[in-house]
């Protein structure tokens, strides 16, 4: 089908957090946009299991970087409070070691540091120098690297990179960084362990990862949106429908359409075919290239160079009801291991379901009751695993895994789990690749090595094809809802500017 407007048209495949969130700018702009998404309901990661009165978020929990979110709204003239309610959390975290100890991560720098002084009052300085310099290598990241289209090898060059780059110092792993400033194994992991919200281990991430301890308690907080994370989906679905841009649910793309190096449209799974000025790919970035766009326009990224990329982990996932609470679990729980580190190595490195998994707990009905039938209690348990890459086989294997990880709850204070049971859904690396598309099912998309970050990363634009675009996590600037919402305003601005406009945004602070 031809489009029907003289707008300049756009095409979006994929309503996931990025799609939607670059749908929406562009339609505030005046574009006509469509999105096409495979899956009934819109969102992607970022929606939820609604089912039998309970509503279980299915990839995203934590709403770091409220201020990204807030941006998003204030850009196109709207007010983040009239579409989202914002619940600020403290304790952040409530960590569970092996030896015991219960570490609640508290929101504030000062309660940090009495928790710090409990834990090991010999870390309190090392603490300090860590928070000294984790400004300057916040700021560069964000200022350098974070918001800027790192597109081509003169940004990558560019003397604002270099000095960003030197000022990130970004020569060690995550742990071997914080461990230069803190000595007590536990106050380590808990300054790290936010590398499994990128799917990669602290063993091996680029140290200037530690800025994500020091933005949740130094610069930002953790956030927690009254209905779950979902609702910044629905949020978003909302603020599309009031820009005039439209949604098809349902409707699988199966190629990008090209035509003598220029994208033109998409062909869905049906056969239809439908035109736009500009089409973006907000499917995992090497499924757009393996299954979208034909060998010839893939450029470097051939099946060899795909299949060389560093991914990051699987999860499997336990989506619960239950009939009962446990009073003791805060919002987020995390539970480590014996050897946390052993832990990791078998999930990067030897590719098996680790011996002992560490498991994330969510609990939203902790502090949002809307989420259960009255009186019942969600459980959403992540277990960080190997992705489709390893033999793991995702069918047989998952009972004798659930066995593991619920013995291991119950073991830590969830009494007769799995007697309160009565509603579950299980997710592994094989439901998010065949559901969402995610290449190897890595849920967090390709992982934030070295290499695979700012210029190095997969870019938001085709170096090959004309309006050719992408948006997502595993393109630069990278995983996570808000740094896919800063992509979204990315590849709108270049896409304005590609097409002879300036983006007007409602609020000037985000000129470019
Ligand atoms: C278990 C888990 C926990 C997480 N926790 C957090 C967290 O706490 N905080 C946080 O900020 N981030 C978290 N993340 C990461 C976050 O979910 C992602 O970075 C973000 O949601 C990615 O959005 P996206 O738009 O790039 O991709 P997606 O959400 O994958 O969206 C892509 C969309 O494209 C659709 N699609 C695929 N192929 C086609 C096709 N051929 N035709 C049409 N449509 C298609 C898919 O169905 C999907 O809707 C988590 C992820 C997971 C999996």
């Amino acid at each position: 089908m031809a489009p029907t407007t003289n707008k300049r048209t756009a095409i979006i495949v994929g309503a996931g957090a990025a799609g939607l969130s670059t749908a929406v700018r562009l339609a505030h702009q005046g574009w006509d946009v469509t999105i096409f998404e495979k899956e009934k309901t819109p969102g992607g990661r970022l929606s939820a299991v609604e089912e039998n009165g309970y509503t279980i978020d299915i990839g995203p929990t934590i709403l770091l970087m409220d201020d990204v979110f807030r941006q998003l709204f204030a850009d196109v003239g709207r007010k983040l409070e009239d579409y989202l309610e914002l619940v600020r959390l403290n304790p952040l975290y409530q960590l569970c070691f092996s030896d015991g100890t219960v570490l609640p991560l508290p929101s504030t720098t000062k309660e940090l540091l009495d928790e710090i002084r409990r834990i090991n009052p010999d870390d309190v300085d090392g603490y300090l120098q860590f928070l000294a310099q984790s400004n300057d290598r916040y700021r560069a990241v964000r200022e350098n690297f974070f918001e800027r289209p790192m597109n081509t090898l003169g940004e990558l060059l560019s003397m604002d990179s270099l000095f960003g780059f030197y000022r990130l110092k970004t020569l060690t792993n995550m742990y071997a960084d914080i461990s230069r400033y803190i000595a007590d194994e536990r106050l380590r992991l808990a300054l790290t362990f936010g590398a499994i919200y990128m799917g990669v281990s602290p063993y091996s991430t680029p140290s200037a990862y530690t800025i994500i301890s020091y933005v949740e308690h130094a610069v930002c907080g953790v956030w927690y949106p009254k209905g779950g994370m979902n609702k910044v989906s629905k949020a978003l679905v909302k603020l599309l429908g009031e820009f005039g841009g439209q949604l098809q649910l349902g409707r699988e793309v199966s190629e990008i359409i090209i035509e003598n190096g220029h994208a033109r449209g998409v062909r869905l799974a049906n056969g239809e075919t439908h035109h736009a000025d500009v089409v973006i790919s907000n499917v995992d970035f090497p499924t757009s290239m393996e299954k979208l766009v034909s060998p010839p326009y893939r450029g470097k990224h051939t099946t060899k160079n795909l299949e060389s990329m560093t991914n990051s982990c699987g999860a499997l996932m336990f989506y619960l009801g239950i009939n009962h609470r446990y009073d003791h679990l805060d919002v987020h729980n995390i539970y480590f291991t014996s050897n946390f580190k052993k832990t990791m190595d078998q999930i990067f490195e030897a590719k098996v379901f680790p011996d002992e998994p560490a498991i994330y707990l969510y609990s939203p009905t902790r502090i949002d009751p809307s989420m259960a039938p009255e009186g019942k209690e969600v459980l959403y348990i992540l277990v960080p695993a190997p992705n489709m890459s390893s033999s793991v086989d995702w069918i047989k294997d998952v009972p004798r895994f659930r066995d593991i990880v619920m013995s291991k709850l119950e073991r830590s204070g969830l009494t007769n789990l799995r007697q309160h049971i009565e509603f579950e859904r299980v997710y592994t690396p094989q439901t998010f690749e065949q559901r969402f598309n995610l290449y190897q099912g890595a849920a967090f998309g390709l992982a934030p090595t070295l290499f695979q970050s700012a210029y190095f990363r997969p870019r938001i634009t085709s170096d090959k094809v004309d309006n050719l675009y992408f948006t997502g996590a595993s393109v630069h600037p990278g995983g996570g809802v808000p740094v896919v919402m800063v992509c979204a305003k990315l590849v709108t601005d270049l896409i304005l500017k590609d097409h002879g406009y300036t983006p007007v945004w409602a609020d000037p602070k985000a000129a470019v």
